[in-house]
């Protein structure tokens, strides 16, 4: 063991160099049918009106509000996709159905279960309003409105809508491409039996299932061996295709932890030691052209702690995305949160409804080898550095992961 040449960095100020150095990615053109969970790189501002024709919300009359009362001659259809042609008579109606345009001539829409009809003759009621039961022209989007914000994920109804305008291509950020290794001389594949001394390898699917989550396109690289040229080999090919390198393992402070010097020698460690815990030895390095790799530790609740405190928000900015963080919501202690004296605590809990309230109780042991304590928690509960327990009954905020 020798000392770690890294300074000890306050969590809040690694997270920011962490972004700080993170770039936003290009756009590129994707098809609307392929846009679910992107986030859009320009606001989408609308050019026609929607709808861009009146278009009657129900099955009925077209007539004018003025008729009221009197008995009027059905002069033909107006169904959706099939107008009726030309403008509507003084005394008469059209028959029109959902969807269909709104004739000329016409100011209001009488529902079919209102009339009395005889032949091909319709007695409209004796009050009718001006406006009713049509959609007008820019009811939904006036020219110049902006219909999506730079930033938002698309989802159903922003998708929905985008099409509705009739895009067929959304202008969308780039997903990061992300390599994804292990690393470690004691890991064998999950599936194979370990032999003496051997652990699975799960760091790899808990991660590719939490970079996946965060809109990453994931190549894995497999396990890489605790010797350094065969290491340099496989993120020097890696990092050809990538806009970023995660690695779980070999960051700590032991004659076998190669990443910090490896990633030094392709670029800058800005972050080599965090006052954290869980993730003390997080490490982050900018590469050439804009690349970034994140060193996780090899404790598999510290490489997911450390994924959700940096990685995450990280992979959000390459996106494009408004929000970096997971939302955070004040809830109630069910323990005594017992502090670390010089390093931020992130506590894993699990959390339910009391009234209106969400109470968090802990998952147990907190050690950084025990992925149970992550397993099943919905959120992290910030313990600051210090001597300070926070209170059983106190309020906190939690950074949310699922809610119960
Ligand atoms: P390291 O950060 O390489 O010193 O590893 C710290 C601990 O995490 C050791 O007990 C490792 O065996 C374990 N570990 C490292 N990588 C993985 C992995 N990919 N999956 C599961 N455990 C791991
Ligand atoms: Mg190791």
């Amino acid at each position: 063991m020798r000392a770690s040449a890294y300074p000890l960095i306050d969590a809040d100020v690694a997270a920011a160099l962490v972004l700080e150095h993170t770039p936003v990615l290009g756009v590129e053109h994707v098809a609307v049918g392929d846009c679910g969970g992107r986030v859009l790189a320009e606001d989408l501002v609308a050019e026609a009106p929607l709808p861009a024709f009146p278009s009657s919300a129900v099955d009925g009359f077209a007539v004018r509000a003025s008729d009221a009362g009197k008995t009027l001659r059905v002069v033909g259809e107006s169904a959706a996709g099939r107008p009726f042609h030309g403008a509507i008579p003084p005394n008469s109606a059209a028959r029109i159905l959902t969807g269909g345009v709104l004739p000329e001539g016409a100011d209001c829409v009488v529902m079919v279960e209102e009339v009395q009809l005889a032949g091909d003759a319709v007695t409209v009621p004796k009050a009718l309003n001006a406006g009713a039961n049509y959609h007008k022209v820019g009811d939904d989007l006036k020219p110049g409105d902006r219909i999506l914000a730079a930033g938002v994920q698309l989802g159903a109804a922003e998708i929905g809508v985008a099409a509705a305008t009739g895009r067929a291509n959304l202008p969308v950020r780039r997903r990061p491409r992300v390599a994804l290794m292990s690393t470690g001389d004691e890991l064998v594949e999950v599936g194979k039996r370990p032999g003496p001394g051997q652990i699975p390898d799960s760091n790899r699917w808990a991660l590719l299932a939490a970079l996946r989550e965060a809109g990453a396109d994931v190549s894995v690289l497999g396990i890489a061996p605790d010797e350094a040229e065969a290491l340099r080999r496989l993120v020097v090919a890696a990092l050809l295709a990538s806009d970023a390198l995660v690695t779980s393992g070999g960051v700590s402070v032991g004659t076998h932890d190669l990443d910090k010097p490896l990633l030094e020698s392709l670029g800058n460690v800005h972050v080599g030691r965090v006052k954290l815990k869980p993730g003390k030895p997080f490490t982050f390095a900018t590469l050439d052209n804009h690349r970034v790799a994140f060193g996780l530790p090899g404790f598999p609740v510290s490489s997911l702690v450390t994924f959700e405190v940096f990685v995450r928000p990280a992979l959000r900015k390459m996106q494009g995305f408004g929000q970096l963080h997971r939302p955070s919501l004040p809830v109630r202690l069910a323990y005594d949160a017992k502090p670390t004296a010089d390093r931020t605590e992130y506590q894993r809990v699990t959390l339910h409804h009391e009234g209106r309230e969400l109470v968090a109780e802990t998952t147990g042991s907190q050690s950084s080898s025990r992925l149970m304590s992550l397993a099943g928690a919905h959120a992290l509960v910030r313990v600051p550095a210090g001597d300070q327990s926070l209170k059983a009954g106190s309020m906190v905020e939690a950074m949310i992961l699922a809610l119960p």
